[in-house]
């Protein structure tokens, strides 16, 4: 038998496609998989599991119900709608997207995962998994679930963050995909990745590949995929000032390019080395606003992981002394009444720190 007879003569995609159809998990955008839906839920589901999508999805679609709609929409709000999911330039990302495909394509997305890649945010992955389940082309879209289920299934040993093994794995799927419906395919492989095929002791008495899969038949699940070990992710202390100025406090809003990009936050930073916290505010409450403050008392410290890099961030409360506030690290800096903190969109972390916030201490 030839490679290619072989490889079309694979029973294994039509009984995964066949289980999907039968067992898969109920989701919003899979009742209705029109592509703006499916759209924003693979842009949601980046980095991100469904259980915490699914609600995030419901209010974006509701409030942004087409392309169009998104378009119109003011960037402060979508980020609003976000905030909590992280990862912000996916918002910016698709936001972007939604009106580049209001003025070059009348709110009508392309159909081909090759012409999806030219939008913001949309990578490899994501194009593919539109163009399969959206306009059911025949790419497999391949992340790091499909990659350990592969790696597996085929006794893989190409380190799983070797851009080679992503190549590889969709050389091999490319051919396999085209027998089967695309959508439920590529849906089917994730669904295996994440409900059975776990990253630690993966369900294979549950698993309908398992009578095909090398790692479950040598025994070598806990090896493969092969990962490297991941590099130490640096911890930055950081201090920030809750600066009151007559009943209101200063927030500063940042650069779109910059992490984080369009949220407002506290004025603050980074502690210098051998500077007392309360050191660390003062003089990044000056370079970042060109305010000088009194430093008073902690309203709290939290902590938080971002994907490269660990904070741990304490607010201070801060008065004003003298000087008019300048954006010199932020786009927008604004004065604003405590209570209206729910109305603008922060980072989680921040986001923390203004529930500790009471009323004017004066
Ligand atoms: S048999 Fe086990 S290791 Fe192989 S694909 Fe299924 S769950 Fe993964």
């Amino acid at each position: 038998m030839s490679k290619r007879e072989k490889i079309l003569s694979a029973t294994w995609p039509r009984e995964l496609v066949s289980w999907f159809e039968r067992e898969h998990r109920p989701m919003p955008w899979r009742s209705d998989p029109s592509p703006y839906k499916v759209w924003v839920s693979e842009i949601m589901l980046q980095q991100t599991q469904v259980v915490t999508v699914i609600p995030y999805f419901d209010r974006f679609v509701s409030r942004f119900p087409s392309f169009k709609a998104l378009a119109a929409a003011d960037l402060q709000e979508v980020l609003k709608l976000w905030e909590g999911l992280g990862y912000y330039s996916r918002a910016r990302n698709l936001h972007q997207a939604a009106r580049a495909l209001d003025e070059k394509y009348d709110g009508k997305p392309p159909r081909t995962a090759t012409d999806l890649r030219e939008f913001p945010g949309i990578g490899a992955y994501t194009a593919a998994a539109i163009a399969s389940i959206a306009f059911g082309e025949p790419v497999p879209s391949v992340d790091g679930n499909v990659l350990r289920v592969c790696s597996r299934l085929w006794g893989i040993e190409t380190p799983l963050r070797d851009k080679a093994l992503a190549d590889d794995v969709r050389a091999r799927l490319t051919p396999l995909i085209r027998t089967v419906n695309p959508s439920h395919f590529n849906q089917a492989m994730m669904e295996t990745g994440a409900l059975i095929c776990k990253p630690r002791n993966p369900h294979c008495d549950q698993c309908l590949l398992s009578r095909y899969c090398v790692a479950f038949k040598t025994s070598r699940t806990g090896e493969l995929p092969v990962v490297e070990k991941a590099e130490k992710v640096p911890h930055y202390r950081i201090a920030v000032g809750v600066i009151w100025k007559k009943g209101r406090i200063l927030i500063a809003r940042r650069a779109e390019k910059q992490m984080l990009g369009g949220l407002w936050e506290f004025p603050g930073g980074k502690q210098g080395k051998a500077e007392a916290l309360e050191q660390t505010v003062m003089r990044e409450i000056e370079e970042e606003t060109g305010l000088k403050v009194k430093v008073g008392p902690p309203y709290a410290t939290v902590k938080h992981a971002y994907s490269h890099f660990k904070i741990t961030i304490t607010a201070f409360r801060c008065d004003w002394l003298s000087g008019r506030a300048l954006p010199k690290a932020s786009v927008e800096l604004k004065w604003i009444p405590p209570a209206d903190l729910p109305n603008y969109p922060m980072p989680r972390a921040n986001r923390r720190l203004a529930g500790a916030i009471g009323d004017c201490p004066d």
